[in-house]
């Protein structure tokens, strides 16, 4: 059973009462709070060894904690108001860690908005564990949806894809012989993702699904896909990339279908009416974050990546999960 089994059959018939749940299957769950708002509420966790690795700096630990929390609140449109932090620490675990890991929150809160709210604290034989629910605000009905997407409307992505991929496999030393600007520029994509907050929430009456990519962009497209009842053709070479990814595609080209299914990207995949293409543009200069078109919404149920030729290319993966 992989993880999304899991949920499907143990704890998506327990949100049920809940529409704002959504069966589980959104970044987030809405909750109505008044007349104007909705609560948007999300949780992820982070363990050593899996997410991170066990030599990794507290400060990095705190960043990337807050902001895959904060992609999922990006994803709904929403504005940042706090956090709830359980923190599951060896028994070792000294002050010089715990000074570093809160002033990492705390400019992240800073940054980003919101404060801490509360949590608990565990000391055990165990690895180091982190969860952190995020709670965010947005206007009522407002908030994006996995579902939504139709037929003929265009896919876009935030930023570059396959970063944080291609900075993992360097840092397990399974990509070797990097220049040190890209392997500075790929390993810091991988540690401290950008949480498109600003983008997420410039997009209300544009986008008509959206969803964060932390499991691969393929998997991540899929899930619109399922969550609006379509399919969805994609072309590998509009997928934006980065030059240092660019760099390596050069001498490493069978990587290229894998940037699709990496992972841990944290920007966002949206679709938009084709009357759209001019705001998307302007938003886009206004944030000086590339927003670029790699497909259509089709009236299928797969997602399918085509090379320039038309012809499909398969993915080995298509995107990471835990179990
Ligand atoms: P994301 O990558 O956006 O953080 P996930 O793929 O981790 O989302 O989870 C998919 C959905 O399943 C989310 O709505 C999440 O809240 C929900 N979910 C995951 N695990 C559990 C659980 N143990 N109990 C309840 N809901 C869960
Ligand atoms: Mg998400």
């Amino acid at each position: 059973m992989n993880e999304f089994d899991i949920i499907a059959n143990y704890f998506a018939p327990l949100s049920q009462s809940c529409n704002g749940a959504m069966g589980l299957k959104d970044d987030a769950a809405l909750l109505r709070i008044n007349d104007s708002y909705e609560l948007v509420a999300t949780k992820d966790a982070l363990v050593e060894n899996v997410h991170f690795f066990k030599h990794d700096t507290p400060a990095n630990i705190a960043s990337k904690l807050i902001r895959v929390n904060l992609s999922d609140l990006a994803a709904m449109g929403a504005k940042p108001l706090g956090y709830l932090l359980a923190l599951v620490m060896p028994r070792n675990t000294d002050e010089a860690w715990l000074k570093a890991f809160s002033d990492s929150l705390a400019n992240e809160c800073h940054i980003f908005g919101g404060a801490l709210l509360g949590g608990d604290t565990v000391t055990h034989d165990g690895p180091l564990t982190l969860t952190l629910t995020a709670l965010g605000a947005v206007k009522r009905d407002q908030a994006f949806r996995r579902a939504g997407a139709k037929e003929g409307e265009l896919i876009y992505v935030s930023g570059t894809i396959g970063d944080s991929f291609l900075g993992l496999n360097i840092l397990k030393k399974e990509l070797k012989n990097i220049s040190p600007e890209a392997e500075k520029f790929l390993t810091r994509r991988y540690h401290i993702p950008q949480p498109r907050i600003t983008l997420g929430r410039k997009l209300k009456g544009i986008a008509t699904a959206c969803t964060d990519i932390s499991d691969g962009l393929a998997a991540d497209l899929g899930h619109i896909c399922e969550c609006s009842g379509v399919g969805a053709d994609i072309t590998i070479e509009s997928v934006p990339l980065s030059n240092a990814a660019r760099n390596i595609l050069s001498s490493h080209p069978e990587l290229h279908p894998q940037l699709l299914s990496g992972g841990d990207d944290y920007e966002l995949i949206f679709t938009a009416g084709e009357d759209k293409k001019d705001d998307i543009a302007r938003i886009a200069t206004t944030l000086g974050l590339p927003l670029t078109a790699i497909g259509r919404i089709t009236a299928g149920s797969k997602v399918r990546v085509l090379d320039a030729t038309g012809k499909e290319v398969h993915l080995s993966k298509k995107g990471y999960t835990h179990t």
